[in-house]
């Protein structure tokens, strides 16, 4: 079965720039690599020049054309799919995602879901297929979609981080 391993400095990305633009919708493309049936992904890049919107969020498709041309030029990583939030819900992707993941032909989706008002930090685990847990305040929800063979269908999300995350709101809890 297909999976996605997250990495660290792409989980931290995610996490930030989601919380961050909370209650507006973050975008960005996944940088990683495909081995077996596994993608790793070592970065998320934020699209600095997204229309943000409560509903949608539109991208100049040469943007994105020119972005990847140019990364198989710096790296051995390439472009293997996208992520965004959801501030609130709904903890899918919406028909529109899907559509445009088929459209955009791209491999994974990435969803980070967003809640604000948690004052009891939660410890971040693994639960059906996903990964949830809070960060200062903000419940967070991390799911991975896969395109393949016209179907998109929610794979496994890995992330090794999410044991720092624990450790350090231990710690965050000690000196409060
Ligand atoms: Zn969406």
């Amino acid at each position: 079965m297909s999976k996605i391993v997250i990495r660290n400095p792409a989980l931290i990305n995610m996490l930030v720039s989601s919380i961050e633009v909370y209650k507006k919708e973050a975008l960005g493309m996944l940088l990683g690599v495909k081995r077996g049936k596994t993608y790793y992904i070592r970065y998320a890049i934020n699209f600095q020049k997204a229309k943000r919107g409560y509903e949608s969020i539109d991208i100049d498709d040469r943007t994105e054309k020119r972005i990847n041309s140019l990364l198989t030029r710096v790296s051995k990583y390439r472009l293997v799919g996208d992520f965004h939030s959801h501030p609130d819900g709904p903890y899918k992707l919406s028909l529109t995602d899907k559509k445009d993941m088929k459209e955009t032909a791209t491999d994974v989706s990435v969803l980070v879901v967003i809640e604000k008002g948690y004052k009891k930090p939660k410890r971040w685990k693994y639960t059906n297929r996903q990964l949830q847990g809070s960060v200062d305040g903000y419940y967070v929800t991390v799911q991975g979609y896969e395109h393949s063979k016209g179907k998109i269908k929610k794979i496994p999300v890995k992330a090794p981080y999410v044991k720092n995350l624990n450790r350090i709101a231990k710690l965050h809890q000690m000196s409060n």
